[in-house]
């Protein structure tokens, strides 16, 4: 049924007393009002784990090696697009993880770190996607990670704990997510499954096309449910996949998969897509600069597959954002007068892959020919082009034998500290090897973006994206948790003041 714009407008105002905090709730009133129609598509992307400093250095780098800004740079330019910053914390802390955030945006609830749609207490909330679906709405899922991950997953499932990414694979089932695309092809399969049932011939049941591999994506016709995991667990880091030529025809890239996407959903009246680039997040807890970079544009190309997506199709809503900060990256000033930090930082483009295979490189040479300075200094050079000093070599060498610990406990791992090395080379310096309370940064354009303008909590979204398709529905909300500490209930206090 559909609502008359009278009563659209009553609905909103009503929902926004009763629902939404603080200066926010005001936007969402503006909005409402002003609002001059409902997107027929939502697109939600997200470059998770994305701190300031990586979007900073991601756009300079994407001019080093592109010559131009990155897609989401040239979005604060337009006219049309509206800016917000977003509070993310979760319900036990001011520090989220991605089940937390991912749940915050799927059922306008505050979960506890490690929940995806469920409180601590037990109860399920309802997640965006069953209400989407209950209107019609076809929706799809695309990552980088395994599919049944927190992101993802925050959006269509309910699982306690994050892990049981079987249980999500079954949930996805039962609701019948239109688009899965992603990695984690272990939790389909009876050979890995714990309870051995075979869910990709279940999935072919309900008329899924199933896939594994880049050109069966390719070939693959606009219609149908589609369910694409193209390999065990995560997709490859950027920087490794377009290394390697076997994984580059075998496994489609973010911007890929989100195209097809696009051309599957196109063809349907309604759809609201998930877009995660997932391992953003994972270099940064890794520590690793150049994956870093080469995700993050990576991700860039699949938003502007979605832009150029909005641009022919008016009506779409673009929402682009990150769900917490991680490890804070920065380019640091370097040398007399900072001016190292640039050619420092242009170096970055020399590494050849990921710090996680040149620790398995690490690992092959332990037993032969033995991790001396010299062999840490050469492996280093062959991996990421930075030639250590002797002294560094020596430093790594020892670190490596335990006879050097860390004074940070939370850099004491080997990523943390060949990270470290590196900074001295490449000019990107971290702050730990987790989470951050950074308010991030989030950019809407097209059809239904004026609400997401301001400062915003994060389940201000699941309210703003049921409100744009008339959906009034609350899921249970409990209290911050006393251990979260006073600063963010003082600071709500004070937005509603
Ligand atoms: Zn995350």
């Amino acid at each position: 049924m559909k609502l008359s714009r009278r009563r659209f407008a009553a609905s909103t105002g009503l929902f926004t007393l009763s629902g939404l905090t603080g200066a926010s709730a005001v936007h969402a009133a503006d909005a409402g009002l002003r609002s001059d129609g409902t997107p027929g598509r939502i697109i939600h992307l997200v470059s998770d784990g994305m701190s300031a400093g990586t979007f900073s250095c991601a756009d300079q780098f994407s001019w080093l090696v592109r010559k131009r800004p990155l897609a989401w740079t040239t979005l604060y330019e337009r006219a049309d697009a509206v800016a917000a910053l977003v509070n993310m914390r979760s319900l036990n802390s001011s520090v989220t993880d991605s089940a937390a955030a991912a749940s915050s945006w799927g059922s306008g609830s505050r979960v506890r770190n490690g929940s995806v749609n469920v409180l601590p207490d037990g109860r399920e909330l309802k997640p965006l996607y069953d209400l989407f679906g209950d209107k019609d709405w076809a929706r799809g899922l695309v990552t980088t990670t395994e599919i049944t991950h927190a992101t993802p997953a925050g959006f269509a499932a309910n699982a306690l704990d994050r892990g049981s990414a079987e249980l999500i694979a079954t949930q996805y089932l039962d609701r019948g997510i239109e688009v899965l695309l992603g990695g984690g092809e272990q939790f389909f399969d009876p050979a890995s499954r714990a309870d051995k049932r075979d869910l990709k011939a279940d999935y072919r049941a309900k008329g899924y096309r199933v896939m594994s591999s880049r050109s069966e994506l390719e070939s693959a016709p606009a219609s149908g449910r589609w369910l694409g995991t193209f390999t065990r667990s995560h997709l490859p880091y950027s920087i490794d996949h377009e290394a390697d030529e076997g994984l580059r025809k075998a496994v489609p890239t973010l911007a890929e998969m989100t195209r097809a996407a696009l051309r599957r959903l196109g063809g349907e009246r309604h759809f609201i897509l998930q877009v995660e680039g997932g391992r953003v997040d994972h270099a940064a807890h890794g520590s690793d600069a150049a994956a870093l970079m080469w995700d993050q544009l990576a991700f860039d190309d699949a938003l502007a597959a979605c832009l150029e997506f909005q641009r022919q199709t008016p009506d779409t809503l673009v929402v682009v954002t990150t769900d917490h900060g991680n490890s804070n990256p920065g380019l640091n000033g370097m040398g007399s007068g900072y001016a190292s930090s640039v050619p420092l930082f242009a170096s970055i483009k020399q590494v050849k892959k990921s710090l996680t295979l040149l620790q398995k490189d690490f690992s092959r040479a332990a037993d032969s020919p033995g991790l001396t300075p010299q062999v840490v200094k050469s492996l280093v050079l062959e991996g990421t082009g930075c030639e250590l000093t002797a002294s560094q070599a020596e430093g790594f060498a020892r670190y490596l034998e335990g006879q050097q610990p860390p004074l940070y406990a939370m850099m004491n791992g080997w990523s943390a500290q060949m990270g470290q090395l590196l900074a001295n080379h490449l000019g990107i310096g971290w702050s730990g090897t987790a989470h951050t309370s950074d308010y991030v940064p989030l950019v809407a354009v097209g059809r239904g973006a004026e609400r997401f303008r301001g400062f915003l909590q994060n389940t201000d979204l699941f309210h703003h994206y049921l409100a744009l398709v008339r959906v009034d529905y609350r899921n249970p909300e409990l209290p911050l948790m006393a251990e979260s500490g006073p600063s963010a209930a003082e600071a709500e206090g004070w937005l509603l003041a």
